[in-house]
């Protein structure tokens, strides 16, 4: 890579990248396509990647994690940063390009799924987050990864969200619009449920079609997310919030009768001022809470 002007050290550092390289140029070169399988959809218009490197707020104390880096579009913005930097990337011949071409003391290139199965992340990912955080450093997660990745990615990253400091996510419009959904609303999910208790969350940017290569049939957005809390959502919770909206046409009384048949829900209905026939989808997340806290503490005591 061709040297980066370097920005004097002030806590926000913006760089320009002098020769970047666009994914449109090197995936010729390595002579393939790119693979819709993995959501190939790379980021051709590099005052966007400007924009999204700015937006990561790196400071000097920090690292960062960039999930699905592609051909480098991004990484190349990020390593001017000079901040221990980690990129995961599942496509082979990909990771392998990144290798040979980006080399910094600061940057580690990984091949390998974000994901270990569906239920945890790749076990080096998790080193790298407690690795940083031993370090004093705040982690920055980056990433413009696949649809059908983010829900388990996020679900994922909530158990480990006292490691992380913020992410900054390129998503499909539908995601971003899940994951801030209110009760009551088509869009309302146990994405929405999570998001609203344990993240803080902004939408930043809309990113037209014509910046990606090639151009996805969905719109998309770039999103902020930072934990808002140290301790990690339950695992029964997740499953608990999974049994409920499968159901969630369905009034509560029904579902409870299968998944906490011993718990009295006419009390905790009469107790928020709530409706009798009331549905999952809406029920407040604050709500959601309090009635699985309620139905563990009734497991308890009978
Ligand atoms: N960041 C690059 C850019 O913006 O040009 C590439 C973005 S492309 C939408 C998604 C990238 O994530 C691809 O390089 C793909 O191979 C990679 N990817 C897909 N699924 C992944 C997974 N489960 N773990 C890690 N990387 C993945």
């Amino acid at each position: 890579m061709e040297a980066t002007a370097k920005a004097p050290m002030m806590k926000k550092r913006t760089f320009k990248v002098q020769n970047w390289v666009s994914p449109k140029s090197v995936v010729p070169q390595l002579g393939f396509s790119p693979l819709k399988s993995l959501g190939q959809n790379f980021l051709i218009e590099k005052p966007l990647l400007e924009y999204i490197s700015e937006q990561a707020n790196v400071e000097e104390n920090d690292a960062i994690v960039e999930i699905g880096p592609g051909t480098g579009a991004l990484t190349q913005h990020l390593i001017p940063y000079e901040v221990p930097t980690l990129c995961l990337e599942l496509d082979k011949g990909l990771a392998a390009y990144l290798k040979q071409t980006y080399e910094s003391p600061q940057l580690s290139i990984l091949h390998g799924d974000v994901l270990a199965g569906k239920h945890d992340l790749h076990p080096e990912l998790i080193s790298y987050f407690m690795e940083q955080k031993k370090a004093g450093r705040g982690l920055k997660l980056i990433s413009n990864l696949p649809y059908n990745i983010l829900t388990p990615l996020l679900i994922n990253l909530l158990k480990y969200l006292d490691l992380w400091h913020s992410g900054l996510f390129l998503v499909q419009k539908e995601f971003a619009d899940r994951l801030m959904a209110k009760e009551g609303t088509k869009a309302y999910s146990l994405l929405s449920v999570i998001g609203t208790l344990f993240l803080k969350m902004e939408r930043l940017k809309k990113v037209g079609r014509n910046c990606f290569w090639p151009a996805p049939s969905v719109e998309s957005l770039i999103i902020r997310v930072s934990p808002t809390s140290n301790t990690p959502p339950k695992e029964e919770f997740i499953l608990f919030l999974k049994a409920l909206f499968i159901h969630r046409r369905k009034s509560l009384a029904k579902v409870l009768k299968q998944i906490a048949p011993q718990f009295q829900l006419d009390l905790f209905i009469e107790e928020h001022g709530l409706s009798s026939g009331l549905r999952a989808e809406s029920l407040p997340p604050h709500l959601m809470l309090q009635l699985f806290n309620d139905i563990q503490k009734s497991s308890v005591s009978t």
